[in-house]
């Protein structure tokens, strides 16, 4: 099952490269495997997947417990506790959903130095809609010039969630003004855009995305 799915999805992704005109490979498939069981995770990864994404930090450290052996990049995408910065800068490599200066602080101060400075996307909530975390993007080039700063943070892009659409160009209005906010900062460093889920990955792979997080067209529903 999860090999049709991720069959699927990979052509999908190599369709919308082909016709937006993106390099071959550019864009990351990020498994979301929240809420699904550790044998998922290993059948994603027989076939090929290497990078996985979880939203809840307890039920992250679980897994990543009975999946020690394998060779896995983990990105936390959840919302971020203070009691939880240390859990999530001692067993992550990615966090997709800085949101405040407090937050990245903490996670460069507890990031443990042999692991190497810790892969940071900024949450923009970039529809402004009041359930969803993130900055708005007015914030971003300030938030962005003081955790560029701090020594144990690797600052490597931004996040979004935008508001559910199911009219195509609806859904690319949104990431298409969050990539032109980046590019107008014109810094180098910021090589990652996640944003693209199950229901709008086309749309974000034409916008610039280089990751999209995928839960539910590949493990099936929650
Ligand atoms: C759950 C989740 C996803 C995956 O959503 P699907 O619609 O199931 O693909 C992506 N990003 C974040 C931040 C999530 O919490």
């Amino acid at each position: 099952m999860i090999y049709k799915r991720l069959n699927h999805l990979r052509a999908q992704i190599r369709q919308a490269e082909t016709v937006y005109n993106r390099k071959p490979g550019d864009v990351l498939l990020l498994a979301v495997s929240k809420t699904k069981p550790a044998r998922d995770i290993a059948s994603a990864y027989q076939w090929g997947l290497r990078h996985f994404a979880e939203s809840y930090c307890q039920e992250a450290l679980k897994k990543q417990r009975e999946l020690g052996a394998f060779d896995i990049t983990w990105h936390f995408i959840g919302p971020i506790q203070s009691n939880k910065t240390k859990a999530i800068a001692t067993h992550f490599d990615w966090v997709h959903s800085v949101d405040s200066l407090k937050i990245a602080k903490r996670l460069s101060e507890q990031r443990p130095d042999v692991l190497g400075a810790l892969n940071i996307c900024l949450q923009i909530n970039i529809s402004g809609e009041q359930s969803k975390s993130g900055i708005v993007l007015d914030e971003l080039p300030q938030l962005c010039e003081m955790v560029a700063e701090l020594p144990n943070l690797r600052l490597r892009g931004v996040m979004a969630i935008p508001a559910s659409a199911t009219d195509f160009e609806e859904q690319r209005r949104p990431n298409k003004k969050l990539y032109q906010a980046v590019a107008k900062l014109g810094n180098p460093l910021l090589d990652t855009f996640s944003f693209g889920m199950s229901g709008d990955l086309t749309a974000a792979i034409a916008e610039g995305a280089t990751v999209v997080r995928i839960g539910t067209a590949l493990f099936g529903k929650r």
